[in-house]
């Protein structure tokens, strides 16, 4: 398949999203079209067969979701979303904060903040399940955690506080930062889901 890959670009760490994701794409594409554009109105979502959701502040990112008519059109989306920490957040079916209407995609209860400000950032070796060559380097930053999730939501990471990384159908969520540190095995991971 072709890779359009959208990365929703209304606050947050958009470009490191784009670069990570053109990395992914050169080592697992052989063959075929691909392209990596920032999407910010219903017409760009249309243009693209996957997206990423960034971090950043959830509350914005949600704002501003609503502002550009794309709830909607977010929640109908046929093809698989990489969410990362905000964008985690968007993801979840339960979110205890007014200000956040989430898309719900994936069904999980997640915890904003959840390491409160002595460990707001920090760093980890963490073990993923569905990737290759050890553990995966995780850099977390203001992060939320998952607190439970459906029975068909599959945990791919967990560390002492909570849930880190999960799967669903095509659509996978990240408290940490992926797109940061130049590891793809993630992206790629993703890449191959949607038969990319
Ligand atoms: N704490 C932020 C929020 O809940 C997420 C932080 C991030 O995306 N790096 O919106």
């Amino acid at each position: 398949m072709d890779a359009k890959i959208g990365v929703l670009a209304l606050q947050g760490n958009v470009s490191e999203h784009i670069d990570a994701f053109c990395l992914a794409i050169e080592r697992v594409k052989k063959k075929g079209a691909s392209e990596v554009f920032e999407v910010r109105c219903p017409a760009d979502l249309a243009g693209c067969n996957a997206l990423a959701i960034p971090g950043g502040e959830s509350t914005t990112i949600s704002r501003l979701i609503e502002k550009n008519h794309l709830h909607e059109p977010l929640c109908n989306f046929t093809g698989g979303i990489f969410a990362t920490c905000a964008g985690m957040v968007l993801m979840a079916t339960d979110v205890a904060d007014p200000r956040i209407r989430t898309l719900g995609l994936i069904e999980m209860a997640v915890d904003r903040n959840a390491f409160g400000r002595q460990r707001e950032s920090f760093e980890a070796d963490i073990s993923v399940r569905g990737i290759d060559g050890g553990p995966f380097h995780a850099i977390f930053i203001r992060a939320p955690v998952a607190t439970s999730t459906g029975f068909d939501v599959e945990v791919l990471a967990r560390i002492d506080q909570g849930i880190v990384a999960v799967e669903k159908g095509k659509h996978m969520a990240f408290s940490f930062h992926p797109e940061l540190g130049g590891d793809t095995r993630l992206h790629e991971r993703f890449l191959r889901m949607q038969g990319i």
